[in-house]
């Protein structure tokens, strides 16, 4: 299927699941993850109109900015190793993993001249060991922390839910991470407006779009998984 076939897919989807959430559909932005794929099927998401990339590792993100740079917004969406920062910060708009104070130090150091990046703390929602992302008790007291770095921006929350047969079953997960927003959101801390919520992936967006994604990262619904 080709990207815009897809694309068209996906819109439905999310059009659908506003109307159940009563949500604006134009409030959900779809992120093109591209981290399967090659430059060329990066380059026809932004032909078929997403402006949004999601990439996962700075290497492979680097070859697709230094192809498609200025035609995208770039979300860097994988873990992100501190001594890499400096490699990826002039290139990416977003980090969607903040999630420890040395990364945020690190962040803060590298960035140029008064400008900020903007961040979504990661949260662990579901609280698997194998996921990354802080506990939903300790978010707040680490945003908190964050105000000490002037460069960073919390622009928003992020999760990863677990993978399960039954897409019902994540619900919970992205409604609490909802309601961890709303509470950051409601404080008006200079440093962290946190309206956004980057949740949802090819498996599960509708629900995440019906429990308030703003950000959703879509990968093989989009693109499909195989290099071609
Ligand atoms: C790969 C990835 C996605 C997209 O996954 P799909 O299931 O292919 O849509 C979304 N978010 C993160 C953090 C990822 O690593």
């Amino acid at each position: 299927m080709s990207v815009y076939e897809n694309l068209k897919d996906v819109q439905a989807i999310i059009h659908a699941s506003s109307m159940r959430g009563k949500r604006d559909p134009s409030k959900v932005n779809i992120i093109a993850v591209t981290k399967y794929v090659s430059i060329q099927r990066a380059s026809e998401v932004l032909d078929a109109g997403v402006i949004h990339i999601g990439e996962n590792r700075v290497d492979e993100g680097l070859e697709k900015w230094n192809a498609l740079g200025d035609k995208a917004t770039w979300h860097f969406i994988g873990s992100l190793q501190s001594k890499k920062v400096k490699n990826m910060i002039d290139q990416f708009d977003y980090i969607h993993s903040l999630d420890r104070l040395s990364l945020a130090k690190e962040i803060n150091k590298r960035m140029a001249n008064g400008k900020k990046m903007k961040c979504f703390v990661q949260v662990n929602v579901s609280g698997e060991e194998s996921k990354s992302g802080l506990h939903p008790n300790d978010t707040l007291p680490f945003i908190k922390e964050l105000a000490d770095f002037p460069a960073i921006e919390v622009v928003g929350l992020m999760t990863m839910a677990p993978f399960v047969e039954n897409n019902e079953l994540v619900r919970p997960f992205f409604r609490k991470l909802r309601e961890l927003k709303e509470d950051i959101e409601g404080l008006n801390l200079p440093h962290a407006p946190c309206h956004e919520l980057s949740m949802g992936m090819s498996n599960d967006f509708g629900i995440a779009v019906e429990e308030g994604a703003t950000f959703v990262r879509i990968g093989t619904a989009l693109v499909g998984n195989e290099k071609v």
